[in-house]
């Protein structure tokens, strides 16, 4: 009999195990008394499985120091398995898998994040044709952390939760899925290479402030956040970049940000597209005052990078190591191509 490979379940949490309390229909997390083997025995014929629960929370509860414990699970157990399995909430899965792939750069097999939108007690659950996709992708040579949801594998730093009803609930808008499941199994030709793991760096640093740009936003809470000690923004842009100049101008609140040595990440509001600092005067201007390009990537992304590298930078430069970090891709986070010509 063939030996089946090892495969790593690591259990945070999320709709995937929840019931409804005694006397409510609140979802709450389960005790995980009930065996996920025992729910689905299939899992077993995939793969030989070890679990670990790490806890067990509404992933809307989860923090940065989460996501460097799992990180860290992970970065131990490599050697020992074939691939990882996370279960999480799909609430903040986005988040946690870029969290994971900045976390892990070197990785040389998959580490496949799944939940649930209905729970797997539930008859019309869909957890249990994720947990079966996400135990068979985790036997596969795909050297990338990434969301198996819906029958696809995304990668991680690309993916954002886009349906709160629907059971297909996340994209990767600007990049194709790295494995699709249909009759067969295909894996994209463009999957990373296997990379070797280096030392774990648990640095992060959460003290950042992510706003949309709407009309009417007031400048003067840039500088509030900016006086409550914010290391980095993350400004969700209009459109290519652009935020107001003339009424309500954003540009001297992001120029005392850089001068305070503060980064400030512009991405775009829109799905699919990236931003191109200096196509318009909205954009230009935040270049001059300093402001960072956040090429194409998801806000996710770009939250989970921002803390990251902000971990890492030195007291003094942050700045400038922030520019640095996010001129290229580390991890197929942003097409290379941005910004347009
Ligand atoms: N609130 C849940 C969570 O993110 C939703 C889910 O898992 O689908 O933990």
């Amino acid at each position: 009999m063939s030996k089946l490979p090892h495969v790593l379940m690591i259990h945070t949490g999320g709709t995937l195990m929840m019931r409804p309390g005694d006397d409510d229909r609140i979802l709450q997390p389960d005790v995980y008394a009930r065996d996920l083997l025992a729910e689905l025995p299939v899992l077993r014929s995939i793969a030989s499985i070890d679990t670990r629960i790490l806890f067990n929370l509404d992933s809307g509860d989860m923090q940065p120091s989460h996501w460097v414990e799992i990180a860290q699970c992970i970065h131990e157990s490599l050697d020992e398995y074939d691939g990882i399995v996370v279960i999480t909430g799909t609430d903040t899965m986005a988040f946690t898998a870029s969290a994971l792939a900045f976390l892990l750069p070197g990785l040389d097999r998959p580490v496949v994040l799944t939940g649930a939108q209905r729970p797997l007690f539930d008859f019309r659950t869909d957890a249990r044709s994720n947990l079966i996709d996400a135990f068979h992708i985790a036997t596969l040579p795909v050297a990338e952390v990434g969301i198996a949801f819906g029958h696809k594998f995304l990668r991680g730093c690309r993916s954002t939760k886009t349906d709160a009803w629907g059971l297909d609930a996340f994209d990767s808008p600007l990049c194709q899925p790295l494995v699709t499941l249909g009759l067969g199994v295909k894996i994209g030709s463009h999957v990373l290479a296997a990379r070797a793991a280096g030392a774990f760096d648990d640095r992060i640093d959460p003290r950042v402030l992510c706003l949309r740009v709407f009309p009417g936003l007031d400048p003067s809470l840039i500088d509030d956040a900016l006086k409550a000690g914010v290391h980095g923004f993350v400004l969700e842009a209009f459109g290519v970049g652009n935020v107001p100049v003339a009424h309500g101008s954003l540009i001297p609140s992001l120029a005392r940000a850089s001068e305070q040595d503060v980064p400030v990440v512009i991405v775009s509001q829109c799905p699919r597209g990236g931003v191109d600092l200096g196509r318009y005067a909205g954009s230009a201007a935040a270049l001059q005052a300093g402001a960072i390009s956040g090429g194409d990537m998801t806000v996710e992304a770009a939250i989970t990078k921002l803390m990251i590298l902000l971990g890492r930078a030195p007291d003094t430069r942050r700045r400038a190591f922030i520019l640095n970090g996010f001129r290229r891709a580390l991890l197929g986070e942003m097409s290379v191509d941005f910004p347009y010509t």
